[in-house]
């Protein structure tokens, strides 16, 4: 009577590692039967899940914007988009915990995408686009105004969240973000630039 115990209310590790939205896709009830589909390393089926989410933010647009039209606008306003589906504190000019990268109580600050998030995914559509024909001259996911748009969130966070970014130029590394609490994210991170 005592034992009231629920093992499966907290499954470990979470097996969405990236960007969730809310939107389901209409197409799930379909099953389609993929006939000897080799199994895609996690980075591929990242890729073509974030590819897929794309596609359909854009049709979701009014009036749906067709790929041939997309544009670096398009893009920022998806990053934009998808800071509602955030799960980084990024506190405000006005948060007593500004600058704090460990805050000692919860405050009202919104919660946003980290920048490494959004880097990485910048780097999976930038290749599924012309994987899926879009020329490297006009791809939009690599167009200068995205790495500026990047480089803002990126200081922006680091200053809010009192994280150092710093800048080694001798070694190519990417490991300066020290996750305060450790995510998919910044884990990945970390695998990908050793
Ligand atoms: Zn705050």
């Amino acid at each position: 009577m005592s034992g009231d115990r629920r093992k499966d209310s907290a499954a470990e590790g979470s097996s969405s590692r990236s960007i969730t939205m809310t939107t389901a896709p209409a197409d799930l009830h379909h099953h389609q039967q993929q006939p000897s589909a080799a199994p895609l390393s996690r980075y591929e089926s990242q890729k073509k899940r974030d590819w897929n989410t794309f596609g359909q933010y854009l049709k979701n647009q009014t009036p749906p914007v067709a790929l041939s039209q997309c544009n670096c606008n398009h893009v920022l306003d998806f990053l934009r988009y998808l800071d509602q589906f955030g799960k980084t504190k990024v506190h405000l000019h006005g948060c007593v915990f500004f600058g704090q990268p460990d805050p000692p109580a919860p405050c009202t600050c919104p919660l946003r995408q980290a920048w490494g998030s959004l880097d990485a995914l910048i780097g999976r559509l930038r290749a599924a686009y012309e994987e899926h024909g879009g020329s490297p001259e006009t791809n939009p996911f690599g167009n200068g105004a995205i790495r500026v748009y990047l480089r803002e969130v990126k200081e922006c966070q680091a200053k809010a969240r009192g994280i150092p970014y710093k800048k080694k130029k001798k070694k190519r590394n990417n490991q300066l973000i020290k996750p305060t609490t450790t995510t998919d994210q910044d884990s990945k991170v970390l695998k990908q630039s050793s």
